[in-house]
């Protein structure tokens, strides 16, 4: 099997019917890359940059930082590379921040939270982006949105660093997009409104499924209770792509169900444009992919909409693919 999936590094996925669809890669830092462009990635769908903020005792420099970010876009080549802002807090913490403890962190004041309110860490951080902009595909990402309120002023704080770099004479891109994290299920239930501001989304169902089933990611406890194939989140993806698409904007996905081989047909059918994954996933995706037909499941994926558990999805989904 190895064998089969190593001729597939250079090649497009492209299921049966001849669809295209993205298959990018989750970094946390550009050590990460090699085994990306081993492993034939389409592009980055997640840089999580909180790595650059850990394991230190102050915060990077914007110099640090420009580095780092123009690193990966310029080894990617002109390939699509979604950089996520910071996104600290909940299960990771920065000592030097000094934040106070609180009663539920993966419910308090963290990523988008924190940098509207300590604007200038967050300043510093977009300036490195968008000076690096200027050497690939470079698109950014807004993690933990829960309001358009939130969405706006993130936005509205790039492109003023964006004018005052631009009116000192630095390069800057002029086509990056700027889209936003789906983990909240605020902002997947009204879609709709967002669709009609951003340029793309990303559905985090690390946190969109923990939040939606109420059930701590951490906690093994309620670990029964974090379940992908629920159709409550289907139907949330749903929701996602369909508010997408009407907008003509493109919807991906960088949690880890994207990389499942039973969520793999089901976000297909529900017409995901973008499978984000850790890099050792993809070329066994890829191959997935190619057999699979999106028009034929698109039926299929409306079904499992309708199912009663978590379970019948998964069953109905091995039995159909998997011959199990
Ligand atoms: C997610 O929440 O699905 C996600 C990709 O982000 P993180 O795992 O970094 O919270
Ligand atoms: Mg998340």
């Amino acid at each position: 099997q190895k064998a089969e999936w190593a001729k597939l590094v250079g090649e497009q996925t492209t299921t049966k019917d001849g669809q295209h669809v993205e298959l990018a890669a989750n970094i946390g830092t550009p050590k990460d890359l090699e085994g990306v462009i081993n492993n034939g990635a389409e592009g980055i769908g997640l840089y999580r940059t909180e790595f650059l903020y850990m394991g230190r005792t102050e915060l990077p420099t914007e110099d640090e930082q420009f580095d780092a970010y123009k690193e990966v876009v310029e080894r990617m080549e002109g390939k699509p590379v979604v950089i996520r802002t910071l996104d600290i807090g909940g299960d990771k913490e920065l000592p030097y921040l000094d934040l106070p403890k609180e009663m539920n962190p993966f419910l308090g004041f963290r990523a988008i939270r924190l940098c509207l309110e300590e604007q200038e860490i967050f300043r510093t951080q977009l300036r490195a982006l968008l000076r690096a902009s200027a050497y690939g595909n470079l698109k950014i990402m807004f993690p933990m949105i829960a309001t358009l309120d939130e969405f706006r002023q993130a936005k509205a704080i790039l492109l003023e660093e964006k004018s005052k770099l631009v009116d000192s004479g630095v390069t800057v891109s002029d086509e990056i997009e700027i889209g936003m994290m789906v983990e909240i299920p605020s902002t997947a239930v009204a879609a709709d409104l967002f669709a009609k501001e951003v340029d793309f989304f990303s559905i985090g169902t690390n946190d969109l499924i923990q939040y939606t089933m109420a059930a701590d990611r951490m906690n093994e406890r309620v670990s029964y209770l974090y379940q992908p194939y629920h159709p409550a989140i289907l139907r949330l993806v749903k929701m996602v792509v369909d508010a997408a698409h009407k907008e003509g904007k493109w919807a991906g996905m960088c949690g880890e169900m994207a990389g499942d081989e039973v969520a793999i047909p089901l976000l297909l059918g529900l017409g995901l444009d973008e499978f984000s994954m850790s890099a050792t996933s993809i070329l066994p995706a890829r191959s997935q992919l190619l057999s699979l037909s999106k028009e034929e499941l698109a039926v299929f994926a409306n079904d499992m909409l309708y199912l009663d558990t978590a379970d019948e999805v998964e069953q109905r989904v091995r039995a159909t693919f998997m011959n199990e």
